[in-house]
């Protein structure tokens, strides 16, 4: 039922460094094949041995239309037959800036990148010009994109310097860049002891990349207290959260606001875009205006700023449309917990606003320590797998979350459900 994804990857590891581009899509940490995806249909995707799932990666964030949402499609291929790119200003990148500064009060200026990764890159570079030191404090659990400063893992002996989490980033690039744990305040505060040159907190306020663990309100406040008393800035990525966890992302609704937002992810529709974002005062300092260097080939791509724009209307036309996404999140989660503890299977649960997460776990983990030491990788991997062969795409990984699209109906909801309670009597 495999066998066309099976050759594909096969012949993809011959020419691409483990058949992929990014590693989560290669399945290691649940086992099998990954399937080969021929085409998108709504809310579901089919593989090119013509299996069809119910999609809840939703090419892990963008989609939150679906697949194939015929706005979107429109305005790619009206902005396509204009020209791909031109290296010159178009209306279309004033519009989506527009748009997103138009939602946050905090926010005056938007830059416009490819990736995620690139706009966290350039995010810490703004904050660490605009203060003029260089530490930054990073959470471990919390993934901020691939660059060399933020492939950090803890470092044995001392706690918080940073140690590289990947062979070729230099020691001397993970030096500046502090590892704490998240939801841990007394942690935090020692570091903010231990430095007098941290130019940036950077944080997932709803972290989605260690499954879905939300950071606590006291927490959060005690970033943004500690980065008033130090001349720091506190830095939201929101590249998962932004469109996703509300209208208004993490940020809407949240107490704590940050100094800087990233974006990438639903503001690209599917398309390759990031953006980060502040105030006047903050985005005047980057170049041409100011004297901190910022640049892309392809940023503000028209093609993916058609795109963004779209899905941003469409988002904002219809803000009750979160509460819509929540309730089948909510759903499904305890669908998926009820039928876990009929079988005697400890399952934790959360949602905010399109996003769940679940761990096969007899508590709620609250930080990646936590997820790593007391959630069942194994039983995650065997459920993951056989929900696959029934037709539900979930991601590949436990450290991941999950998405709702507004195509998913109630009714595959119910049949992922049952699907479950199936699997899980044998689990
Ligand atoms: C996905 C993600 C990134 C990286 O974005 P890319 O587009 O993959 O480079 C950064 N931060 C968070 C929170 C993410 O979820």
């Amino acid at each position: 039922m495999f066998e066309n994804s099976v050759k594909a990857y096969e012949e993809a590891k011959e020419v691409i460094p483990g058949g992929v581009d990014s590693p989560v899509r290669a399945f290691k940490s649940v086992g099998g094949t990954p399937p080969f995806i021929d085409r998108g249909e709504g809310a579901y995707i089919v593989d090119i041995d013509g299996n069809k799932y119910l999609d809840f990666v939703q090419s892990w964030g963008p989609l939150i239309f679906g697949h194939c949402d015929s706005d979107i499609e429109e305005a790619v291929i009206n902005t396509c037959k204009k020209g791909l790119s031109f290296g010159a200003p178009t209306l279309l990148e004033t519009q989506l800036a527009e748009e997103i500064v138009d939602m946050y009060d905090n926010i005056d200026k938007v830059r416009f990148v490819s990736s995620g990764t690139e706009a966290v890159m350039s995010a810490i570079r703004l904050a660490r010009g605009v203060t003029g030191k260089n530490d930054i404090v990073k959470f471990e659990g919390c993934y901020h994109g691939h660059s060399d400063s933020l492939l950090v893992q803890a470092g044995s002996g001392m706690a918080t310097f940073g140690a590289p989490s990947s062979p070729g980033v230099p020691a001397d690039l993970t030096k500046h860049t502090l590892l704490c744990e998240y939801n841990n305040i007394e942690n935090l505060k020692k570091c903010f002891e231990d430095s007098n040159d941290i130019s940036c907190i950077i944080i997932e306020p709803i972290a989605g990349n260690m499954g879905l663990v939300p950071a606590s309100p006291e927490f959060l406040k005690t970033c943004r207290e500690l980065c008033d008393a130090n001349n720091a800035l506190l830095i939201f990525d929101e590249v998962m959260t932004g469109f996703r966890a509300s209208l208004k992302g993490a940020s809407g609704i949240l107490d704590v606001q940050a100094d800087i937002i990233t974006f990438g992810k639903v503001i690209g529709a599917g398309m390759p875009v990031g953006a980060f974002a502040s105030s006047q005062k903050i985005m005047g300092e980057l170049s041409p205006d100011g004297a901190i260097y910022q640049a892309g080939t392809l940023s503000g791509n028209p093609v993916a700023m058609a795109a963004g724009l779209v899905s941003l209307k469409k988002l904002k036309a219809n803000p009750a449309m979160y509460e819509e996404l929540n309730k089948k999140a909510v759903k499904l989660i305890n669908g998926l917990k009820e039928v876990a503890s009929k079988n005697n299977i400890g399952l934790q649960v959360d949602t905010r606003g399109s996003m769940f997460g679940f761990f096969f776990a007899d508590k709620m983990p609250k930080n990646f320590a936590e997820v790593t030491d007391f959630c069942d990788f194994e039983k995650f991997g065997k459920f993951h797998h056989e929900m696959i062969k029934k037709g539900f795409y979930f991601a590949c990984s436990q450290y991941e979350a999950g998405f709702i699209s507004t195509v998913i109906t109630d009714e595959d909801i119910d049949a992922c459900i049952n699907a479950a309670d199936e699997i899980m009597k044998n689990l």
